[in-house]
């Protein structure tokens, strides 16, 4: 058993996503009490370059044609024989779409525990610790690290990204991918979803709704903020599958990844799943009643109050500073 501590490097279509670097900054934290490596584990194909911003002690890098963008055999195969033989102290992976598929594959095989969406990772009285968020994001659930090698996927919000970029080009070592040959999936064709009436992703200003905002009449208040912001509305789940909003609007796991400059939370929870979609936005403004809601925990600012009390004023005020 090594001391090191493992992170699975996500990348899509040529770009490290920032997921990675969170567990990286993750994983440091951890280093400094196992004494152990943070080792960055790069699987692709024609990307060393995807290594260059990585601040970890070392790159493991496995090249194959088959490992050139995700696919859940080609990487389940090629951790398996890595954790096999290396045996770190932890691998850490995203709880995304892709470090989902990885982890619980990865923990069937290997009969490793599985941490999943842990927020958090800290050490005292000489153990290791996670906090998971789980339920939605309406319990943290908090534990020891079990000995041997413990398997965790990664939220965002724990860590700042920046602490796991590096200006350094780390160093990188080669290593032989098992045979990844009979695989039962490939990747034929990258879809990207279709943009419907307006390509969220896109927008520099998004104002998102959630459940706070209770019915659908009040989507018209919200709409005169869009507008007097010169925005756009994106939604929850919740508020799509009610058919208040169509699901080119949704943000999240099963909707879009939006990368705006301000990104405004109105009564949204920040679940994972919409969390996911929105860690990339340079500003994240959330309002929301409850000042234990999970996404005040990424928020660079933050309004506990009722959010009908702030949109009506907001949009007031936003016109006189126009007008005058
Ligand atoms: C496989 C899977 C995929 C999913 N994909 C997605 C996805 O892509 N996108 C997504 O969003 N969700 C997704 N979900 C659902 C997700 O788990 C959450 O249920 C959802 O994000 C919650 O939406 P919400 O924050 O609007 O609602 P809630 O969690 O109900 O939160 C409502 C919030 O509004 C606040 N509030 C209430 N009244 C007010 C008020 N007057 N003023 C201010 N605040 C108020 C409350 O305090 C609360 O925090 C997925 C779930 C699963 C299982």
């Amino acid at each position: 058993m090594k001391h090191d501590i493992f992170v699975v490097i996500e990348h899509l279509q040529g770009q490290v996503l920032e997921i990675s670097y969170v567990m990286l900054a993750a994983a440091h934290k951890l280093a400094e009490k196992t004494g152990g490596e943070v080792i960055a584990i790069l699987l692709g194909h024609d990307g060393r370059a995807l290594a260059d911003d990585l601040a970890t002690d070392r790159v493991i890098y496995l090249d194959h044609p088959a490992l050139a963008e995700f696919t859940p055999d080609a990487y389940l195969a090629a951790l398996v024989a890595l954790v096999t033989a290396e045996r770190p102290r932890a691998v850490l992976l995203g709880h995304t779409s892709i470090g989902m598929d990885v982890a619980s594959g990865l923990s069937a095989r290997l009969a490793l525990p599985l941490v999943s969406q842990c927020k958090s990772v800290a050490s005292s009285n000489g153990s290791l610790q996670f906090t998971s968020q789980i339920c939605g994001g309406k319990i943290m659930a908090e534990g020891d690290f079990p000995e041997g090698t413990l398997l965790l996927t990664m939220l965002p919000g724990g860590f700042k990204p920046e602490d796991g970029r590096s200006s350094e080009r780390p160093e990188l070592m080669m290593a032989d991918p098992p045979p990844l040959e009979d695989l039962r999936v490939s990747l034929l064709q990258y879809i990207e979803p279709e943009a419907g009436d307006v390509d969220i992703s896109e927008e520099p200003i998004l104002i998102a709704v959630g459940r706070g905002m209770q019915n659908e009449d009040n989507l018209e208040l919200v709409q005169e903020l869009a507008d007097a912001l010169d925005g756009e509305i994106c939604a929850s789940r919740p508020i799509v599958d009610l058919g208040w909003l169509p699901t080119s609007r949704m943000v999240g796991k099963s909707g879009r990844s939006v990368k705006p400059k301000l990104y405004l939370a109105l009564g949204i929870s920040g679940a994972p799943e919409h969390i996911e979609g929105i860690t990339d936005s340079d500003l994240l403004i959330a309002v929301n009643s409850d000042p234990a809601a999970p996404i005040f925990d990424i928020a660079q600012f933050g309004a506990e109050i009722d959010m009908f009390d702030l949109v009506e004023s907001l949009v007031e005020q936003i016109e006189e500073a126009k007008g005058g």
